[in-house]
């Protein structure tokens, strides 16, 4: 298309709003991207090229779906918003390698799309993500094992950090150890408010999740740790014998927890936020062999 006439350019972007109307939902998490550098990082941070299926969370106006359709084969876009529905056949109106469907993503089966779309192969998710459910969507397409191979996503720069932290730091919890047991996080842009229309109020950052073919580590039941991961976390102060055996559900004894860390070498007074993933892995099996 005509780089003239791309939505990233502000006056395109405001031309089609006062075109059709359209009012923003802060509910919706609606912040369109209006910076061209950003939106090259993003493309390229991608790794998105003629081969690729690429499946586009939020597409909102269509800003990121029209580079989408210049560099990938193939692009599913889904949004949730109806009101979007005729913008987007206007503005994409150029391209024939796009399909938007309506639809709530937390709703769509990803695996029926890659098989239509893209002979059951994986696909790259790209998106600029509605941040009212940016975990959520996260954790969905993981824990399902979506055909996925890698999610380039811009989320507020706070998710960002806890999504690739380490064991120790403070941004170091029950999110950090789900993403980094499915996939290899990196950093690729921090991203200022002012690059969006409107400008929330939060700092964002590009995150790029290479998805594991399998996870580094074995462990005997996946839900089972992670509900450990989730109490030991609830309260992160604790010692993981003090969170763990507070949590009524799991229904397990400071006795059991105690002597299941020890047999892994480890001290009864450590904290969950120590701890990496392979050693909750071990920590798990420990326990569920109890
Ligand atoms: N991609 C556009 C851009 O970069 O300018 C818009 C991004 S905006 C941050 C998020 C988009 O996600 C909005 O268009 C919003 O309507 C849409 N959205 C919100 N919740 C959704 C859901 N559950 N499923 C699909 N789309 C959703």
């Amino acid at each position: 298309m005509n780089p003239d006439d791309r939505l990233i350019i502000p006056k395109n972007t405001v031309r089609i709003l006062q075109k059709y109307d359209f009012h923003f939902s802060k509910k919706l998490g609606q912040n369109f991207l209006i910076d061209d550098h950003v939106m090259d990082r993003i493309i390229k941070g991608a790794g998105i090229s003629r081969d690729d299926c690429a499946l586009e969370i939020g597409p909102g106006i269509g800003t990121m779906t029209q580079f989408l359709g210049e560099n990938a084969g193939k692009v599913i876009a889904v949004e949730l918003d109806k009101k979007l529905i005729p913008i987007l056949e206007d503005t994409l109106s150029e391209f024939d390698n796009i399909t938007v469907i309506n639809d709530d993503i937390l709703k769509t089966d990803i695996t029926a799309l890659a098989k239509e779309y893209n002979g059951g192969r994986p696909m790259k998710v790209v998106a600029n993500l509605p941040y009212y459910i940016t975990t959520p969507i996260i954790m969905e397409l993981l824990e399902k094992r979506a055909p996925i191979e890698s999610l380039t996503v811009m989320v507020q720069k706070e998710v960002a950090l806890r999504m690739q932290a380490k064991p120790g730091s403070k941004d170091y919890g029950a999110l950090s150890l789900a993403v980094q047991y499915y996939s290899r996080p990196y950093i690729v842009a921090n991203v200022p408010s002012n690059c969006f229309m409107p400008r929330p109020n939060v700092d964002s950052a590009v995150i790029r999740l290479d998805i594991k073919n399998r996870p580094d580590e074995s462990v005997k039941d996946e839900r089972f740790m992670f509900a450990i991961i989730k109490a030991a976390f609830a309260q992160r102060r604790k010692t993981l014998v003090n969170a763990v055996s507070s949590v009524g559900e799991l229904g397990i004894g400071k006795e059991k927890i105690t002597e299941a860390l020890l047999s892994i070498g480890k001290s009864a007074s450590v904290r969950g936020e120590t701890f990496s993933v392979a050693e909750f892995a071990l920590l798990s099996d420990e326990l569920y062999q109890r």
